[in-house]
């Protein structure tokens, strides 16, 4: 890794406060209703930990895997399930929870996937979001911060696996 340096994007202070702002509103507009949060693995592990323990209402957890973008920093444009669900999902509230929404091709998928199961209501928080690299036509429910056309990694986020225990959302700069 000595070809790379790290540069602090949005501090673990920052993404503390805005993961309690989040699920504040979630909290509130989840009253009365039990949630299935669906985390989407490895990369939203961290948000999704923090996020469930500041939410107040009741709720449920499970996983999806789905493929990404492996070694390359580069969307394949490729979307396949790896893991699913350990349960069914019809008449259920679900909350899919990503890392961060780039193209827009995992979050359609998902979407759409899940949605023919049947659920009560499905809808979307992300922890980061892309805009500008879009392929297809997304919006979430709920987003914490709209981030420039930079790599980055940390609070989940990999490079080749490694870097997702970073506290900090950091941009990583290739050295010539
Ligand atoms: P999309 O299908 O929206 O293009 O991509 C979503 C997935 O791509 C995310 O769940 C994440 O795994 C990966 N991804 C997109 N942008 C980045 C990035 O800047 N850093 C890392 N580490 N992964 C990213």
């Amino acid at each position: 890794m000595a070809n790379h340096s790290l540069e602090v994007l949005i501090s673990a202070e920052q993404i503390k406060d805005k993961v309690r702002e989040l699920a504040k509103e979630i909290s509130k507009d989840y009253k009365a209703r039990t949630p299935l949060l669906i985390g989407v693995l490895k990369g939203a592990v961290v948000f999704l930990s923090d996020l469930i323990r500041e939410i107040e209402i009741p709720l449920e957890v499970d996983f999806i895997a789905v493929s990404s973008y492996g070694a390359d920093t580069a969307s394949s444009g490729i979307v396949r399930i790896q893991k699913d669900l350990d349960q069914s999902i019809k008449g259920k509230d679900i909350l899919i929870v990503e890392d961060i929404v780039d193209t827009g091709l995992t979050l359609n998928y998902l979407f759409e996937n899940l949605g023919s199961r049947q659920p009560n209501s499905i809808k979307v928080v992300t922890l980061l979001d892309k805009p500008d690299r879009r392929k297809v036509k997304f919006e979430a429910d709920y987003c914490g911060f709209k981030i420039p056309d930079r790599f980055v990694i940390g609070y989940g986020l990999d490079f080749n696996e490694k870097y997702r225990n970073l506290n900090d959302v950091c941009i990583l700069n290739e050295q010539p």
